[in-house]
C-alpha cells in the first residue's frame, strides 16, 4: 500500500464523520432538536415535516434563544453551553452536553438557526454554514424570543447515507416515536407535529394530574390509560412513578413500552429484564406489558455519556436499581384486585408517595389480607399425590391447602339487601359447568371458574413455599458442570446468593463447579443449563429469577391439577366462596398461564347488545 502523508480533516469532513454517529436518520434529527429546544427552557415546540422529514424538517420553540454572537459557536463542534467541567458531566442535568449535534447535522444538509434572545423586539438573526471549513455567515431575520432549527435535504452530500432512508411513512414513523417520547417525558410542555401540512399531533400543556393522564392517553392511545394502573414509590434517593399496563392488556409486540431516567428515555437490559420478570407470572406465553415509567435517581449515580445518541445508561447500583424496579411493579400487580378501577388521577399520590404506595389501586374497599369469608369450601379436596408431592418439597403440612374441599358444606355468604355488593358481586348461576354467572354493582360478571381456582390454589401454594422457605437436597452424585473462569467467579461472588436459592455450587477448577445441593423442587431439572441460567442472571443483573420460576411453573401445574375442573357443578354458596377468595387473593385476575379469571359486561355494555337508549 501507498504510503500517504497524514492531512488534518476538514472541517465539514470532520463533522460529516462525527455525524455517522448521532444522525442516522430524519428522526435523530429530531430528537437532537427536540432535546435542544427542552434544554432551553421552551414551553411551547412546533414540528413541521415535508417529506418524511428528508426533504424538510423545522422546530421552532420560545426557549431561551441564542445571542447573535454566540450562534457560530452553536454551529460548531466540541461547542456548548450546557457543560464546562469534568464535574458538570458527573451530574449533568441537561438532554444535551456534548456539544456536536447541530455541528454534525449542518454537515450533512442545507441547515439554518435562526434565534432571537432578546426577551423583546422580535430581530434574530439567521446562521448558516458554507463550504468545507462550514464558515458561518450570519444574516438578520425577524423572529420572537426563541428559536426555530431549519433542515432542508438531509443527507443530499452523503449518499450512502440517504441509501438507507426508507419510504416517507417509515421516516415519519420514526419522528413520531421520537416525539412521542418527549411529549411523554415532558407534560408540561405544549407540543405540536404537522406532516405535508397536515396536524398530526397537538398536545396542550399539563399540569395537573387529571391532564397528565389525557397527555398519556394522547399519545399511548385511550384503550392504555383505559386498563393501566398508576404507581408511585420513592425509597431514599430513588423514586419509581408512572403506569403500567393490566396484565390482560398485553401485546404482542414490545412497542408500548416507555422508560426514562430523569426524564430521558433509555432502552437498557436490566430495566428491561426487571419489568419481565414482574410480569412472569401474570402474562399469556409471548406477550409483552405495556408501561410508561419514569425513574428519578440522583445524577450522580447513573452515567449518561456511554452513547453518542444516549440512548444507553449506566447505573452505579445496577443490582438496587434492579431490585427496586421489580419490587415497585411486582407488589403493584400482585395487588390488583377486582373492583380496583382503571389508572384515576390521584391528587394525593404526590404526598403518599414519601410513604410507599400512591396512586396505586386497593382502595376500593376490599379487606385484604382477610382469611376467606364465609368458609364455604369449593372445589375438589388436592388429590392425595398432590399432597404427598407438596409435602416433599416444602416438609409443611398441606393441612389447609387441602382442607378446602368440602364442597358446600358451610352456609353461603348469604346477599343481605343492606350489605355492601362485593367487588365481584353475588353468583346467579353456573353455566355449562365452566363459567359463573354473577350480579355486581356495575352489571353483569362473568367468571373463568376454573382458571379462578386454579389461581387461587396456586397463590395458596406460593404462600406455603415461602412460609416454610425453601427445601434443599444433597445430591448423591455431586455434578461438575463446565463454565467459563469469569461465571467461575461469580459463583464464588455469589455464593451466598446461590445458597439462598438453595444452590450449594463450589468452585472445582479453573473451569469447572461442583453442584452439591439443589433445591428438591428441582431435583429432576437439568442441572447443567440452572446453573449456567442463574450465574448469568447474577452476573447481569445481580438476582436471579430462575430457580423460583422453575419453582412456579411446578406449583402451577400442580394447582392446576388440584383446581375445579369444567362441568362441575358448584351451588350457589361454593360459587360465592370463589368469588369471595378471587376478591382477596393476589394476581386473581389471571389465571397461572395469564388468561383473564373474569370479565365485566356492564349495564352499558349489555344495553348496547340491545341497541338501547340510542
Ligand atoms: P449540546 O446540546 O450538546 O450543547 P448542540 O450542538 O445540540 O450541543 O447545541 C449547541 C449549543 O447551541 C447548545 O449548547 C445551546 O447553547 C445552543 N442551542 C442549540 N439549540 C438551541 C435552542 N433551540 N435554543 C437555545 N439554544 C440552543
Ligand atoms: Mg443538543
Amino acid at each position: 500500500m501507498a504510503s500517504r502523508t497524514i492531512q488534518r480533516l476538514a472541517t465539514r469532513l470532520a463533522n460529516q464523520i462525527a455525524a455517522g454517529e448521532v444522525v442516522e436518520r430524519p428522526a435523530s434529527v429530531i430528537k437532537e432538536a427536540l432535546e435542544n429546544s427542552l434544554d432551553a427552557g421552551a414551553t411551547r415546540i412546533e414540528v413541521d415535516l415535508e417529506g418524511g422529514g428528508v426533504q424538510l424538517m423545522r422546530v421552532r420553540d420560545d426557549g431561551t434563544g441564542i445571542a447573535e454572537q454566540d450562534l457560530p459557536l452553536a454551529l460548531a463542534r466540541h461547542a456548548t453551553s450546557k457543560i464546562s467541567s469534568i464535574d458538570d458531566l458527573e451530574a449533568v442535568g441537561t438532554l444535551g452536553f456534548r456539544g456536536e449535534a447541530l455541528a454534525s447535522i449542518a454537515s450533512v444538509s442545507r441547515l439554518s438557526l435562526t434565534s432571537n434572545a432578546d426577551g423583546t423586539g422580535s430581530s434574530g438573526t439567521t446562521a448558516t454554514t458554507e463550504g468545507r471549513d462550514m464558515t458561518v455567515t450570519l444574516a438578520p431575520a425577524p423572529h420572537p424570543r426563541g428559536t426555530t432549527l431549519e433542515i432542508r435535504d438531509l443527507f443530499y452530500n452523503t449518499p450512502a447515507r440517504r441509501k438507507f432512508l426508507r419510504t416517507e411513512k417509515t421516516e415519519l414513523g420514526h419522528i413520531e416515536e421520537v416525539f412521542k417520547r418527549q411529549a411523554l417525558a415532558r407534560t408540561e410542555v405544549a407540543f405540536s407535529l404537522r406532516h405535508n401540512g397536515r396536524v398530526l399531533h397537538n398536545l396542550a400543556p399539563a399540569t395537573d394530574a387529571v391532564s397528565r393522564e389525557r397527555r398519556v392517553a394522547q399519545v399511548c392511545g385511550t384503550a392504555f390509560m383505559e386498563q393501566a394502573v398508576a404507581l408511585s414509590r420513592e425509597s431514599g434517593p430513588i423514586a419509581l412513578h408512572g403506569w403500567v399496563g393490566l396484565p390482560t392488556f398485553s401485546r404482542s409486540q414490545a412497542d408500548l413500552q416507555y422508560f426514562f431516567v430523569n426524564g430521558r428515555v433509555i432502552r437498557d437490559k436490566l430495566v428491561t429484564h426487571a419489568i419481565k420478570q414482574a410480569y412472569r407470572d401474570v402474562l399469556f406465553h409471548g406477550r409483552h406489558p405495556a408501561y410508561v415509567l419514569f425513574l428519578e435517581v440522583d445524577p450522580r449515580v447513573v452515567d449518561v455519556n456511554v452513547h453518542p445518541t444516549k440512548h444507553e445508561v449506566r447505573f452505579r447500583e445496577g443490582r438496587e436499581v434492579h431490585s427496586f424496579i421489580f419490587s415497585t411493579l411486582n407488589r403493584c400487580l400482585a395487588d390488583l384486585r377486582p373492583g380496583d378501577g382503571p389508572a384515576t388521577a390521584d391528587p394525593a399520590g404526590a404526598e403518599a408517595a414519601a410513604t410507599g404506595w400512591a396512586a396505586a389501586p386497593g382502595q376500593g374497599g376490599i379487606p385484604l389480607g382477610v382469611p376467606p369469608a364465609g368458609g364455604a369450601g369449593y372445589g375438589p379436596p388436592m388429590n392425595q399425590a398432590n399432597l404427598g408431592a407438596l409435602a416433599r418439597l416444602y416438609g409443611a403440612s398441606t393441612s389447609h391447602v387441602a382442607d378446602r374441599g368440602s364442597a358446600g358444606a358451610a352456609p353461603a355468604v348469604e346477599p343481605e339487601p343492606e350489605a355492601e355488593i362485593p367487588p365481584l358481586g353475588f353468583a346467579l348461576a353456573q353455566l355449562q359447568g365452566v363459567y359463573i354467572l354473577s350480579e355486581n354493582a356495575q352489571g353483569l360478571v362473568l367468571v373463568d371458574m376454573h382458571a379462578a381456582h386454579e389461581r387461587i390454589t396456586y397463590e395458596r401454594l406460593k404462600g406455603l413455599r415461602s412460609d416454610t422457605g425453601i427445601k434443599t437436597q444433597p445430591l448423591l452424585v455431586p455434578q461438575t458442570v463446565a463454565v467459563s473462569a469469569r461465571e467461575v467467579a461469580v459463583a464464588v461472588d455469589m455464593a451466598d446468593n446461590l445458597r439462598a436459592l438453595g444452590l450449594l455450587v463450589e468452585p472445582a477448577g479453573e473451569e469447572q463447579l461442583v453442584v452439591r445441593e439443589l433445591p428438591i423442587a428441582l431435583i429432576d431439572t437439568p442441572v447443567e443449563a440452572l446453573v449456567r441460567g442463574v450465574l448469568a442472571d447474577m452476573q447481569a443483573y445481580g438476582s436471579s429469577d430462575r430457580v423460583r420460576a422453575h419453582e412456579d411453573e411446578l406449583l402451577s401445574t400442580m394447582a392446576c391439577h388440584g383446581s375445579v375442573r369444567a362441568n362441575r357443578r358448584l351451588t350457589l354458596p361454593e360459587m360465592n366462596a370463589l368469588l369471595r377468595d378471587m376478591e382477596i387473593t393476589e394476581r386473581s385476575g389471571q389465571c397461572n398461564h395469564g388468561r383473564p379469571t373474569w370479565v365485566q359486561l356492564g349495564m352499558s355494555d349489555l344495553d348496547r347488545l340491545f341497541l338501547r337508549g340510542r
